[in-house]
């Protein structure tokens, strides 16, 4: 145990010990039943005299907030509450200043307040379709664990080791592998790793964009897009969507005014819309970067979860050259917690991009990397795509079937045909944050729509991701929505 001392202080050293000792107890770093050294032991680890160390000690225990038990040793107790006033937290002004500037400027990105939205209002037996993955039991855990282990078997330290910094090699090749039966002939040496292709998209931000630039994005899109973008101090401009995919007959006009340095887009299975951008308007989109000169990033969170219809090509696969900067991820499905996605690119920004995830965060998980690629080449990646797709069909289906059933006629939205998500556009403006409690109290949750607005609207819209649950889940879940909904028409709605 560390225990600062200064020996040039008036303050017997006893009771600088015992002081440290006291604030630990009290701030919870040392818990109640936590063996304290013995007191020679500690003598020895802070080089003071035993005595020191007992007096210490006994005071502590004539306080009651340690105890001894003959021939074990010496334990801390469950300190006595404070009294109010000694609760630091309830008063800042121990903060320095520069502390304090920070709590008079607020920000919580919208994902951590959908969180705390979640979590106030949680109840047990609630059908929640807020996540956004999909069902982390059609994942094979013990599968991906014996990888694991014959990769520690196979490549011992190196696997522990930082690796390449652009991503293990054969992972790469492997994702060049999968893209090209895509229609994207991407090579090894332009892909990159990133930690969850949400650092993808922050690395793009870094290496293109500066404070004050305009970026244009999907209005709706992403939220967690949102919150980065806002966090890089950038302007978002809008585009508006309908059901096929961004309009894009309207971003030139926006574009004219607006001067964006990138466009953000989610073609497939759009997050929160679930549309796809259709045939005809990718190449209008190429040809309008191209003509403006503006880059492209493209996240393709989850193109390969099509249950209906024809794949289009991937805005990458009718990149001229060097327009596109391609993200993708294993978040949705796999598992997200494996952190890994990765980026596509072309031209000096690959190196340009490389240079920040070098400075970002070293490298990804070369082991977690490793893993994967064992995981995915020995050809389960297809086979649970096979399965994830047959499952969240069904599941797909039955949130199609349950919103026609149960909801109230005026409720807007665009089946599905892939993805993850449903996104429900409710009649009389009902403010789905505002409804968000009496879904909860009629056990059903969603996220609401205005997180994913770069402007004011959203309000009356929500999204719900159907993968995560089973179909009589969705059914369950559709009803209570059903009932909320004609509750708060007749609350609310004029
Ligand atoms: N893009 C989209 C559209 C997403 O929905 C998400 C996660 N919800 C991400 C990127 C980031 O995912 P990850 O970092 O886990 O790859």
């Amino acid at each position: 145990m560390r225990i600062p001392i200064d020996h040039q202080s008036n303050t017997a050293m006893y009771k600088q010990i015992s002081e440290f000792l006291r604030e630990s107890i009290y701030s919870g770093s040392l818990q109640a039943g936590t063996r304290l050294p013995a007191t020679r032991q500690l003598a020895r680890d802070l080089g003071v005299n035993r005595i020191t160390i007992a007096n210490a000690y006994a005071e502590l225990q004539a306080d009651g907030l340690i105890y001894s038990q003959q021939g074990s040793g010496t334990y801390v107790a469950t300190p006595p509450a404070l009294p109010p006033c000694a609760k630091k937290e309830e008063n800042n002004d121990h903060l320095p200043p520069w502390q304090q500037q920070l709590q008079e400027q607020p920000w919580m990105p919208s994902t951590r307040f959908l969180e705390a939205l979640s979590q106030k209002y949680a109840r047990p037996g609630i059908i929640s379709f807020e996540g956004a993955t999909g069902d982390s039991r059609l994942f094979s855990i013990d599968d991906f664990r014996k990888v694991i282990q014959s990769i520690l078997r196979r490549d011992r330290e190196e696997a522990l080791d930082y690796g390449e910094r652009a991503g293990y090699s054969s992972l790469r090749r492997t994702i060049a592998q999968i893209l090209t039966t895509q229609g994207i002939a991407a090579r090894p040496e332009e892909v990159l790793i990133a930690s969850g292709s949400q650092q993808a998209l922050a690395l793009v931000i870094q290496a293109l964009l500066h404070p004050g630039d305009t970026i244009l994005v999907e209005c709706p899109t992403y939220a967690g897009a949102l919150d980065l973008f806002r966090a890089y101090g950038l302007n978002i401009t809008g585009v508006p969507l309908d059901e096929k995919g961004m309009c894009v007959e309207k971003a030139e006009e926006i574009i004219q005014r607006e001067q964006p340095r990138l466009i953000y887009t989610i073609p497939n299975f759009q997050n929160p819309t679930g549309v796809c951008l259709s045939g005809y308007r990718r190449r209008q989109l190429i040809a309008l970067a191209c003509n403006h000169n503006i880059p492209i990033l493209e996240d393709d969170f989850v193109g390969d979860l099509r249950y209906e219809g024809y794949i289009q090509p991937a805005l990458k696969a009718l990149d001229p050259g060097g327009w596109v900067i391609y993200v993708s991820t294993f978040s949705k499905m796999l598992m997200p917690g494996l952190r890994v996605g990765f980026l596509v690119a072309q031209g000096p920004i690959y190196e340009r991009l490389l240079s920040y995830k070098r400075v970002s965060d070293l490298a990804t998980s070369n082991l977690v990397q490793r893993a994967l690629d064992a995981y995915i080449t020995v050809g389960r990646y297809q086979a649970h795509l096979r399965r994830s797709c047959q499952s969240y069909r069904r599941r797909c289906q039955a949130m199609i079937n349950a919103i026609e059933h149960h909801l109230p006629s005026g409720v807007r939205f665009i089946p599905p045909k892939g993805g993850i998500f449903a996104w429900l556009q409710l009649p009389h403006n009902l403010d789905t944050l505002k409804l968000y409690p009496m879904a909860c109290e009629e056990g059903v949750a969603y996220t609401p729509g205005f997180v994913f607005c770069c402007d004011s609207s959203g309000k009356d819209c929500l999204r719900l991701n159907f993968a995560a649950q089973p179909p009589e889940m969705i059914e369950e879940g559709i009803k209570r929505l059903g009932k909320t909904l004609q509750r708060a028409i007749k609350t609310y709605a004029i």
